[in-house]
């Protein structure tokens, strides 16, 4: 098992990374425009760690103890990302869930988002090329999403004995101390759903990944390291 530290540092390279690979695509997503910003957004336990962290530090742990943070009582159990790959690859098909929570997020203030520094992943992806305030759906590039979903796989992959779920139970669960209660399993990578034609945007990100070094060793050496 990989330190938590050094999990940490493995996550905010990752995060960057993928700043800079989706800095290459021409979004219209501006400060303001926050229809994404919903209750229903997945994280693992380790992005919880530093989110929590983060609302120590600044004084606001206090926070999670809100009704806003109470978890759905109707939602049933999802497949994890690793998971729901796993499914595909063994040619099973997987149930689509339903009943997600499209409330606004509780960190959502007058329009921003009060924890942007360490938001999850899940945030990180959503982008679109035309405004989805308008016709209510992301429009992304093709491979875009490939590439954002095996960045989501590296990082549950990452987080051993974790757990996956919505930003939401998961943070009720860290916060009482109880997070085993909450989401589901983190699976380790299966493998991806790349399709041949979204290959040759995705394998630039994939790559750039894989080099990074980090405490010593790269990205990939760490992968093997956190799931042997
Ligand atoms: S954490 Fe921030 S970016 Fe993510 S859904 Fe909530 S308000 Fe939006």
């Amino acid at each position: 098992m990989i330190p938590r530290p050094i999990q940490h540092q493995l996550l905010t390279t990752l995060y960057d990374t993928f700043a800079d690979w989706a800095d290459t695509f021409a979004f219209v997503c501006r400060k303001g425009c926050a229809t994404c910003c919903t209750r229903s957004v997945t994280m693992t336990s380790l992005e919880g760690e530093w989110i929590v962290n983060f609302l120590d530090e600044a004084g606001r742990r206090s926070e999670l103890a809100a009704h806003a943070f109470q978890p759905a009582t109707n939602r049933e159990s999802q497949c994890t990302t690793n998971a729901f790959v796993a499914a595909h690859l063994r040619g099973e098909s997987v149930e689509e869930a339903e009943n997600w929570d499209m409330r606004p997020c509780p960190f959502l203030k007058e329009e921003s988002c009060s924890i942007y520094p360490v938001r999850p992943f899940g945030c990180r992806l959503f982008a679109s090329q035309d405004s989805c305030a308008v016709s209510g759906v992301a429009e992304m590039p093709p491979g875009y999403l490939a590439g954002a979903t095996a960045l989501l796989q590296y990082i549950e992959h990452l987080d051993n004995g974790g757990r996956w779920g919505t930003m939401v139970e998961l943070l009720t669960g860290l916060n009482n101390g109880q997070a085993e209660n909450y989401g589901e399993p983190a699976a380790p990578i299966p493998g991806f759903l790349i399709a041949p034609d979204e290959l040759a945007l995705v394998e630039p990100l994939l790559h750039d990944l894989l080099a990074q070094e980090v405490n010593g060793q790269t990205f990939a050496q760490w992968l093997q390291v956190s799931r042997p």
